[in-house]
């Protein structure tokens, strides 16, 4: 595996390979890398001639009271594992490059940015689709591989692809867990004792929801009750969203109909670290 930070540099490797019609894959990631993210870059290896991942904590997908500094980094680490999984390029750049001093663009997906997390972090989307617009046009790839733990996330960039013409294909791969359900995510390190113990929960309340839809409940009222309970059982959680919205507007359904697809999810505050999941559901 080669590590570049320069840009340029894998272009050029990236322009060789593409002539000799190589296919490319590629995982964008903000590093400290967990299975979830290595489930990525396996179903990449499997799809494609050339795995590209990438590590970069992008300043400008966190607000100004949230956690970029204490977002855990250990390079080494995910570079060994990288390795491991037979990744051919690992670009890491460096923030100081990436975004020079004049740097002043700003992609935005409007209406999609705005719901679920977008309401509560107001620049976030436009920081995660400046960040991937960039990589992208670095890379050049032929499938872009995403994980549903981020469901807003995969449809805002899907949307960004099909409004900007850029032609690539996106792979969405499913959530990866913990044992007892909680989802794997960078930021679980930064649990307390307490609040890792209660983290479960959320999975827990998002599992009801869909039981409950098998068992026909179909009002957003009658599922959106048991499954605050749950949360509420949690000491260390406070909801800051949990919702079931339409799988393509993201929009809140009132009323679930037959044949529908609905994305349960929540974001939940465990003291300061804010965690995510999801469960999709067809009616
Ligand atoms: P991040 O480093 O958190 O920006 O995540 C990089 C990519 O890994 C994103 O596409 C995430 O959706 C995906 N990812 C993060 N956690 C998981 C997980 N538990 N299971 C599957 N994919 C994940």
């Amino acid at each position: 595996m080669r590590v570049v930070q320069n840009p340029a540099k894998l272009q050029t490797a990236l322009a060789r390979l593409k002539r000799q019609d190589k296919k490319i894959g590629f995982v964008p990631t903000m590093g400290y890398l967990h299975e979830g993210h290595l489930s990525l870059v396996r179903l990449a290896r499997k799809e494609n001639d050339v795995v590209v991942a990438s590590i970069f904590v992008n300043p400008l997908q966190f607000g100004p009271r949230e956690d970029f500094k204490r977002y855990p980094r250990d390079f080494p680490r995910d570079a060994r594992l990288l390795k491991k999984e037979k990744a051919d390029f690992l670009l890491a750049p460096a923030a100081e490059e990436f975004y020079p001093k004049d740097f002043q663009t700003e992609v935005k997906v409007t209406r999609l940015s705005g719901r679920l997390c977008g309401a509560s972090r107001p620049a976030h989307f436009a920081g995660v689709c400046t960040v991937v617009l960039k990589l992208l046009n670095i890379v050049k790839p032929d499938r872009l591989y995403l994980g549903q733990k981020d469901y807003q996330q995969v449809e805002v960039i899907g949307q960004m692809v099909k409004d900007l013409g850029f032609s690539v294909m996106i792979r969405m791969a499913p959530i990866v867990r913990e044992p007892d359900g909680l989802a794997m995510s960078s930021r679980n390190v930064l649990l307390s004792k307490k609040e890792r113990e209660e983290a479960p929960c959320l999975h827990r309340a998002l599992c009801e929801g869909a039981r409950l839809v098998k068992r026909g409940v179909r009002d957003a009222g009658g599922l959106q009750k048991p499954m605050r309970e749950i949360l509420k059982r949690a000491a260390s959680a406070r909801v800051d969203y949990l919702e079931i919205v339409d799988v393509r507007t993201l929009r809140p359904v009132v009323k679930l109909k037959k044949g529908q697809k609905a994305l349960l999810t929540g974001a939940v505050f465990f003291k300061k670290t804010r965690l995510i999941d999801n469960e999709l559901v067809r009616v």
